[in-house]
């Protein structure tokens, strides 16, 4: 392809959303030659003009100093960048299907496509979130369209989004999975640069590795409903979860991540990712319990903030709330499965009126609510006449506002607080009432 450079591997990145924008970005970043593709023609004219589609913090700059450099480029046509590129990684969406199971149309889709384009020796790698077994469905649909020979890898994400860049350029651990030395070969040599900083490349074989990111996100989800569920407990003996949960995290072997109680997990993964890992473990004949009640605990968390608001302003109908944050968590524009969601549903129908705000969502939120909530310029704005403050993501600009200037634009000062961000005691002597979780 013009303006290819010679040095680096030569990759295409199939699907450039939150993962493979990142991706394709980041091996750029490391003097790889990367084209992305993407189905979506406007996504792809609008990168082409260096506009980047999502937030994602850090990505906008390593995007546009990659394109300037000519070793990042955009495209909708996938055959002539699989015959340009050695590597080509899917990273489509695997959204979740009616059965709960991962929907696969897309990536088999994509890898057909593949198979039809090549013109040589390619690597093949799932980047997507894929049931263990898909690399052999890969494989066998590739094989019914090439005779071209081809390697297929399977290289989970694990980067988080608010953070993906740093977390795909300085990963706690690279995991590759390969059926076949030559793959394995190429793709530890594509990620040496990455674990200068002694990350752990660590190779399987594919099922293996198919099911280490589907591990992993259930176990963080299974600490969050956990954690919830040790609020509620809290809550029935007049218990603090805060302090419940430092001394818990302060043990070595338990540790402080993801054991925050609040409004329960959201976004594009854990609540997927958990109902696959059921349904595949399920296909299997094996009930995965824990998960069962995982996902149960989460559901009913998600009601949680609507439940107390209902409770405690005793009737929601013709009650203005604030709230604060729509995206599933802070430093995204994402609301894929967001508690904001079902907090913000619920206040509707309970004939509430909602003026919302989020420093990066309100864009996504107008595609999911359009003109049924008010999008405030600004954090004090949405508490304009409030009855209340719903807080639902803890975005920093939350942590320190000026609590007189909130006091004077709301009707009543009243917190609902569903991350816990704020002391009890502090808030009360700034003479709001305050309720959150667990405490
Ligand atoms: P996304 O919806 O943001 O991006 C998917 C992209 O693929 C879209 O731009 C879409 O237009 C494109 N696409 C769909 N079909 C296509 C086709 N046939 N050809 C070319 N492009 C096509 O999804 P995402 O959040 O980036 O997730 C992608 C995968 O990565 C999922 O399997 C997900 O589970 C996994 N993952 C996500 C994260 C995360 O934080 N979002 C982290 C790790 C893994």
């Amino acid at each position: 392809a013009p303006g290819r450079g010679e040095q680096g591997v030569k990759i295409a990145v199939v699907g450039t959303g939150y993962v493979g924008l990142v991706v394709g970005a980041c091996f750029a970043e490391n003097g790889n030659d990367v084209i992305c593709v993407d189905t979506n023609v406007d996504k792809v004219k609008a990168l082409k003009r260096g506009k980047i589609p999502i937030y994602e913090p850090g990505l906008e700059e390593v995007v546009k100093r990659n394109t300037a450099e000519k070793r990042l480029s955009f495209t909708t046509e996938l055959a002539a960048a699989v015959k340009a590129s050695d590597i080509v990684f899917i990273a489509v969406g695997t959204p979740e299907a009616e059965d709960g199971s991962a929907d696969l149309k897309h990536v088999l889709g994509v890898a057909r496509d593949i198979a039809r384009a090549m013109d040589g020796y390619k690597v093949i790698v799932d980047k997507s979130t894929v049931p263990v077994g898909t690399s052999e469905k890969v494989r066998e649909v590739m094989r019914k369209e090439t005779r071209h020979p081809f390697s297929v890898v399977s290289n989970p994400e694990f980067l988080k989004q608010g953070a993906a860049v740093d977390d795909f350029l300085k990963p706690d651990r690279v995991v590759i999975g390969a059926d076949d030395e030559r793959g394995a070969a190429l793709m530890t040599e594509l990620y040496a640069p990455f674990t200068r900083t002694g990350a752990p490349v660590m190779v399987m074989d594919c099922a293996s590795a198919e099911l280490c990111k589907y591990a992993a996100n259930a176990m963080l989800a299974t600490r969050i409903s956990f954690m919830n569920e040790v609020a509620r407990v809290c809550e029935l003996y007049g218990a603090n979860v805060d302090q419940v949960r430092r001394a818990v995290a302060s043990d070595n072997r338990i540790g402080p991540s993801f054991l925050f109680p609040g409004v329960g997990y959201g976004g594009s993964c854990f609540p997927k990712d958990v109902k696959a890992i059921l349904k595949f473990s399920r296909d299997k004949g094996y009930d995965f319990r824990i998960l069962d009640a995982v996902e149960d605990v989460n559901a009913q968390q998600k009601k949680k903030l609507l439940q107390m608001m209902k409770q405690r302003l005793r009737s929601l109908k013709g009650k203005t709330i604030g709230v604060w944050g729509l995206a599933f968590k802070p430093r995204t524009d994402d609301m894929r499965e967001a508690p904001a969601i079902t907090i913000i549903e619920g206040l509707l129908k309970a004939g509430a009126t909602v003026q919302a705000y989020d420093p990066e969502a309100h864009e996504t939120a107008r595609r999911i609510f359009g003109n049924r909530i008010t999008y405030a310029r600004n954090a004090y704005e949405a508490l304009k006449g409030a009855d209340a403050l719903a807080l639902v993501t803890e975005w920093n600009e939350f942590r320190e506002p000026d609590f007189a200037r909130m006091k004077k634009r709301m009707n009543t000062p009243i917190i609902f607080d569903g991350r816990n961000i704020y002391k009890p005691e502090a808030i009360a002597a700034q003479g709001f009432t305050y309720y959150s979780i667990g405490r």
